[in-house]
């Protein structure tokens, strides 16, 4: 799966679209079955990643960093396959460009959260299989990540 932001080109409404793959996107987009939720325009485009980019004058060129290209393209990958990652890699990227690393703190922080003994926030961060299981077991919400994640004082 692969999420697009989306706008209609009447009234430029964002709202987000999910799909197999960017062809079923564009295939859908030719014949017309894509509609904004909100005004119903079938005219949709994918919408530029950076907000608040001036919608006319000075065309302005977002280049981001394809954070895919980390993802292993070794042999015995199939393209869908590859293509699959990336999406992957890609969606964890948005999900933790908010998100702050908290290294082997993770349960702790977790915990403190669930507790409310500190203010709530997006975190992300390493446990133990054991430490884990034991957050679920308290009913704190935990999601693995899809991918390793460098941690930021490593990752030079
Ligand atoms: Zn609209």
């Amino acid at each position: 799966m692969i999420v697009f932001d989306l706008e209609c080109r009447a009234s430029g409404h964002r709202f987000e679209g999910w799909f197999g793959s960017s062809e079923d996107f564009a295939d859908q987009q030719r014949r017309g079955l894509l509609t904004c939720p909100q005004c119903g325009d079938a005219d949709v485009v994918k919408a530029l990643m950076a907000p608040n980019v001036a919608r006319k004058g000075n065309q302005l060129a977002v280049t981001k960093p394809e954070p895919a290209q980390a993802v292993a393209s070794g042999p015995g990958l199939s393209p869908e396959a590859l293509k699959a990652m990336r999406a992957l890699a890609k969606m964890q990227a948005e999900a933790l460009k908010d998100s702050r690393w908290v290294g082997d703190k993770f349960a702790e922080q977790s915990r403190a959260m669930h507790y409310g003994e500190r203010e709530a926030e997006s975190i992300h961060g390493q446990a133990t299989l054991q430490e884990a299981k034991a957050l679920v077991e308290e009913g704190i919400e935990v999601a693995p990540l899809p991918f390793p994640v460098a941690p930021p004082d490593k990752a030079n």
